[in-house]
């Protein structure tokens, strides 16, 4: 077998292509292996869309770092290259004295992590800019914005087969095996039989079953702290016309522990306003909207958006997180390491990559080219 710049990639979510685009054509025979009929089915196609500029993430942190890369790039590859953006900003919005307090302190994280243009503005510049948002004063960014997260998928997935990789689907991984010098992959395509094949690098970018396929290479996933929470997050539409109420991305000061953003107002690129996402840890993959969560939306919104009616709130969609934060637990960063400590050079995972894993897709894609680089 010859293992010679092979590279198998696991997942066609966002993070898997962008890889592809990134390694492909620099390397030679690039497989990504994806078990739906199509790219960008999980995790990629359920979020709310935005550009984030890198304003909450503990300063050094991988989250920063590519968050505010990512940012730089996705305008970068949007304005070259025709995907549908709108560079709108955002505003976290203080509801209440004791929370303006959190604003300074984001402001200076943000700041130091290099997002760019924050700026406090006051109750009244707030009723200037946004004068249907109740609040006493607000962060303002700039550089937050919004994509069309599928034209980014479309995009990427081109740019990899443009440099000779393979995107296949309906190919669900399902064994690991180390060889000397790489991996034997087995995989398994519908009622077919199983067939396996050898590569020399292999990138786990599996998203909500990253964990299990660092598993499958035998890796102990409770010792390494690879093992994931699902952390689901709902939307509700909001109708009425009431799109039109507001311009910019509107969200709430976040709780303590961030384990998600608060309930925020998002537009997507035809206008449409929603809300969400809420954060549930549950226990299996289900993306139904509970609709008795109605209130709790209704509620944390009519506090930062007063025109909004109960009957204006429509359950839209869920999507679920690939947490290594756990309940109750402190922030923890993206993994994104060669597991060459594990046993297991050349295996590459990335674990955990929830948000701003969008906005840091190309960054992502720049930094694992590097590692594969160091290997080759
Ligand atoms: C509610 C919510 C809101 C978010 N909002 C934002 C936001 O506004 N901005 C932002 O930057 N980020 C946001 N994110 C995060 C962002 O959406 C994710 O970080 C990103 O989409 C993850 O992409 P991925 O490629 O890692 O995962 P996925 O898109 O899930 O791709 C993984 C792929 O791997 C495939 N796969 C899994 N196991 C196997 C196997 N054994 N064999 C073959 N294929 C396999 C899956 O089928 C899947 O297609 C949000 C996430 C959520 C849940």
């Amino acid at each position: 077998m010859n293992f010679k710049s092979d590279i198998t990639i696991i997942g066609a979510g966002v993070v898997g292509l962008a890889i592809a685009a990134q390694v492909a054509g620099q390397h030679k025979a690039v497989y990504v292996l994806e078990k739906n009929e199509r790219f960008g089915q999980e995790i990629s196609s359920r979020h709310s869309g935005v550009i984030h500029s890198g304003i909450y993430y503990p300063y050094g942190s991988l989250k920063a770092k590519l968050c505010v890369e990512g940012n730089r790039l996705l305008y970068e590859i949007c304005q070259k290259h025709g995907i549908g953006y709108r560079k709108m900003g955002k505003l976290i919005v203080a509801a209440s004295d004791e929370e303006t307090g959190q604003l300074q302190e984001l402001k200076e994280r943000g700041h130091r992590n290099g997002a760019e243009g924050l700026r406090i503005i006051s109750r009244r510049e707030l009723n200037e800019l946004e004068p249907n948002v109740k609040g006493v004063a607000a962060l303002l960014s700039p550089a937050t914005g919004i994509i069309d997260s599928h034209a980014l998928m479309g995009f990427f997935a081109a740019r990899a087969k443009e440099g000779g990789a393979e995107i296949t689907y309906r190919k669900n991984v399902v064994g690991i095996d180390k060889l000397s010098g790489g991996y034997k992959v087995t995989v398994e395509e519908g009622d077919k039989d199983k067939f396996s094949f050898a590569t020399r690098i292999l990138i786990n970018c599996a998203g909500l079953q990253c964990d299990r396929v660092a598993e499958l290479a035998g890796i102990d996933i409770a010792k390494a702290d690879y093992r994931l929470h699902y952390s689901k997050g709902e939307y509700f539409s909001v109708g009425g016309g009431k799109n039109k109420l507001v311009s910019r991305l509107i969200y709430p000061v976040p709780e303590v522990k961030f384990t998600s953003l608060g309930v925020h107002v998002t537009l997507d690129l035809e206008g449409r306003m929603r809300l969400g996402p809420n954060a549930e840890y549950v226990a299996s993959i289900d993306y139904s909207v509970d609709t008795g969560h109605k209130d709790e939306f209704y509620n944390s919104a009519k506090r930062m958006l007063p025109f909004i009616e109960y009957e204006d709130l429509e359950p839209e969609m869920a999507g679920i997180r690939p947490k290594l934060q756990g309940p109750g637990e402190d922030v923890k960063d993206f993994v994104i390491r060669n597991e060459t400590d594990k046993g297991l050079p050349g295996f590459i995972n990335l674990i955990g990559i929830e948000s701003p894993g969008l906005t840091s897709s190309p960054a992502i894609a720049r930094y694992v080219a590097n590692i594969v680089k160091g290997i080759v």
